[in-house]
């Protein structure tokens, strides 16, 4: 087993470096001032350049520095809550709305890369697979709702036979196998949308971190440590890092670490054994295993988290997952080890809405952003751009507040989610 560093992300490694982006110099001027490189912020600055803004991106380190670039890469139907809690929670007609959207947000991933001629792996099939019997119990119940009340079709339940088969593993005893979910090569996604953003006339600052919003009588000021932006909007899309720039929203958004590893390439043996099906997988556990082979034929195994320090040796701690999932791969390297840090809400839903009449943002979509980000950048685009309505359907969520205060909060959100890790285990 390799001691990889938190850094050593193998997308990065693998794409090597994108093109250098100058750092702001001076002041600018910009119809909306986009802050975050990652799905939320470049979706954004996307739709309104093309849209006709004059639009400047900051990005405190370089495009898709965050979660964006060092994530699972799975496209997830739906949100984090079941459209069944949705509609008791929010009535119907809401729950309704917000499935349209999420069904919209795969539909857009995929019209994004056919329309830019995007090289990033995107593959169909998204397998859910349930970690016992009382999981697949539910996850039936929730295939049948979706079937009979949304008329999805794209996802079919299969059974411990079927599953082993599909998988290469039999350690569920049920799953879900879904075509209208995905995966793909998110940063080489990420990179590719800021080249077709600055294409659109929009202006990209790497290594440009906001400091400071200051509003002033008629605009906006986005302050950076080398110059600043003035703009008649902002939008802010630094997901779990938010509340730096606007401590009020602190109480809404909590951070997790999620660590990723990617084994060697595999032998053509181990390859046609291993998850044949070549779908992306996420189980059903509260701290889940997701994982997916990419195109260059390793294992891509991601899950545990933490939410305090972090681990000296990643690949020690998600190695026993993914061998116990996959005993073959007991013989194989694992080559590269990284962690991101995933942005979520009390309620588990993205959290989007206003700061004042000039700031939108969105953020929070508790591991389920790879979609739901760039949905999140265009609808606030949308609200820019005089058409508020869909930004509204997300808006009108109610959020919730972490509890315990400034000094509290972090200590309590983490015996929360050990409790839940604890639960996976009953
Ligand atoms: C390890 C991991 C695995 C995941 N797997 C999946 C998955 O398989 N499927 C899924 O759907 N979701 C997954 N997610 C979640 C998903 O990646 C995120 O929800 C999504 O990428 C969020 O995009 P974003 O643009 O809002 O935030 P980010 O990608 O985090 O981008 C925010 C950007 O803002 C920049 N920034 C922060 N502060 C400032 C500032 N003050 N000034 C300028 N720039 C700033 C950061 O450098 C960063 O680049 C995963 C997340 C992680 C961490």
């Amino acid at each position: 087993m390799n001691r990889a560093a938190a850094s050593d992300n193998y997308y990065r490694a693998s794409l090597g470096e994108g093109p250098e982006r100058r750092k702001l110099a001076g002041q600018i001027t910009a119809d909306v001032c986009v802050i975050g490189g990652g799905f939320t912020g470049l979706s954004a600055a996307l739709h309104l350049a093309n849209a006709g803004a004059r639009v400047v991106l900051l990005e405190g380190e370089t495009i898709g520095f965050g979660a964006s670039g060092r994530n699972g890469g799975q496209i997830h139907t739906g949100l984090r809550q079941s459209q069944q809690h949705l509609e008791r929670w929010l009535g119907e007609a809401h729950a309704r709305d917000l499935w349209t959207l999420a069904e919209e947000s795969k539909a857009l991933m995929r019209e994004l890369v056919a329309r830019y001629a995007i090289d990033c792996a995107l593959k169909d099939g998204l397998v859910i697979a349930a970690h016992d019997r009382a999981a697949a119990r539910e996850l039936v119940e929730e295939t049948e709702y979706l079937r009979s009340h949304y008329g999805y079709a794209a996802a079919r339940m299969m059974d411990a036979d079927e599953t082993a088969r599909v998988l290469g593993t039999n350690v569920y005893p049920a799953a879900r196998f879904d075509s209208g979910g995905g995966h793909l090569q998110p940063l080489a996604f990420a990179r590719a949308i800021a080249e077709a953003t600055e294409r659109a006339a929009a202006t990209i600052h790497e290594f440009t971190r906001a400091l400071s919003l200051e509003l002033e009588r008629d605009h906006l000021r986005v302050v950076c440590e080398s110059g600043a932006v003035e703009c008649d909007r902002a939008i802010l899309a630094c997901d779990a890092f938010s509340a730096a720039l606007a401590p009020e929203l602190a109480p809404y958004i909590a951070h997790v670490e999620s660590f990723m590893t990617a084994t060697e390439p595999l032998s053509d043996d181990l390859y046609n054994a291993v998850l044949p099906c070549d779908a992306a997988v996420a189980d059903t556990r509260h701290v889940l295993d997701y994982y997916r082979k990419s195109a260059d034929r390793r294992m891509l195994f991601a899950g545990r988290e933490t939410y305090w320090s972090m681990p000296r040796d990643i690949a020690r701690i998600v190695r026993p997952r993914m061998e116990h999932v996959y005993p073959a791969l007991k013989q194989v390297r694992s080559e590269y080890a990284w962690s991101g840090t995933v942005g979520i809400t009390v309620t588990r839903m993205p959290h989007l809405g206003r700061l004042g009449e000039r700031v939108l943002f969105a953020h929070g979509y508790s591991g389920q952003g790879v979609a739901l980000a760039n949905l999140g950048g265009k609808l606030m685009a949308e609200a820019v751009l005089g058409q508020p309505e869909r930004f509204e359907v997300f808006a009108r969520v109610p959020a919730k507040r972490f509890p315990g205060g400034t000094r509290f909060r972090k200590p309590l959100v983490t015996a929360a989610l050990t409790w839940y890790k604890v639960l996976d285990y009953l």
